[in-house]
């Protein structure tokens, strides 16, 4: 049986690791050529020979990389099908607006969101050259829902790619380029779990808010990508397609 991706070309941002590393593999299980994008240079390179795909080393906040990145990309397989502009930080030094300096907004706009707009204004010609795509960027359930603990910048930046999404979806909605906002729930990552292992009690805070009473396994995310990548989902352009364990429909009041 052919794969769900099969004979197509994915270009994936921050591929090196965690949810961007995982669909890199099920991409691949599903007969896409991958090109594992990052900056990360030694799990980056590991990450595209365990897929049999291509690195390409790219700061997504950089407009050379990102042209060189799809040039390199579309030279080596033929040509793009399948953008996931999945990069992203969220860094200690973004917190209450109250403390949150410029220094940390700016970095956190750049990587987060001005990458996107680089990989959507680089990548998107490529699909067109091939008569259509699908560009699955990535956002979070933080796109929609607002945070007590607060990452301002972090939020911000995600709202601004799910609003990007929605209009780049509507834009090239005749010439047969979907594009689709990815928004997952907090997803379990050794970060998480260390964290956890060490404070049952804050755990058990978060926890309370999510219907399934756990995180999301990176698996569980890349699993939407595909979907979103592949042409089962034909009909879905400008979503937000939250993936988020039921987290954004709970209403929930302290103990
Ligand atoms: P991760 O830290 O495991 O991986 C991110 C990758 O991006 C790393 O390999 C890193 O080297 C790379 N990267 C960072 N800056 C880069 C740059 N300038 N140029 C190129 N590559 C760069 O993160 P993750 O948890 O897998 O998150 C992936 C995406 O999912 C992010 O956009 C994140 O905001 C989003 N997200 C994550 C969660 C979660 O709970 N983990 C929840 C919602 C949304």
């Amino acid at each position: 049986m052919p794969g769900r991706l099969e004979g197509k070309v994915a270009v994936i941002t921050g591929a090196a690791s965690g949810i961007g590393r995982e669909t890199a593999r099920r991409f691949a299980e599903e007969g896409a050529k991958v090109v594992v994008a990052d900056l990360a240079d030694e799990p980056g390179k590991q990450a595209a020979e365990e897929v049999g795909g291509l690195y390409v080393r790219a700061n997504v906040t950089d407009p050379d990389d990102v042209r060189r990145m799809y040039g390199e990309a579309s030279e080596h397989f033929g040509g793009i099908d399948v953008l996931f502009n999945n990069a992203g930080i969220s860094p200690p030094d973004d917190g209450s607006i109250l403390e949150t300096e410029m220094e940390a907004w700016d970095r956190v706009q750049n990587v987060n969101l001005r990458s996107v707009y680089l990989c959507c204004k680089h990548g998107i010609p490529h699909l067109l050259e091939r008569g259509g795509g699908s560009v699955v960027n990535t956002a979070s359930f933080v796109a929609v829902m607002g945070a007590a603990t607060s990452q301002i910048s972090y939020t911000a930046s995600k709202g601004g790619v799910l609003a990007m999404s929605r209009e780049l979806g509507v834009q090239f909605a005749r010439q047969g380029v979907r594009v689709n906002a990815l928004c997952p729930g907090p997803v379990n990552t050794p970060l998480l779990q260390e964290l956890f292992a060490k404070d049952p009690e804050r755990a058990a805070r978060r926890l309370v808010h999510l219907p399934m009473g756990r995180f999301a396994e990176a698996v569980e995310i890349a699993n939407a990508a595909l979907f979103l990548a592949s042409d089962e989902s034909s009909y879905m352009t400008a979503s937000t397609f939250l993936v988020d364990g039921g987290l954004s429909g709970a209403y929930v009041t302290p103990e």
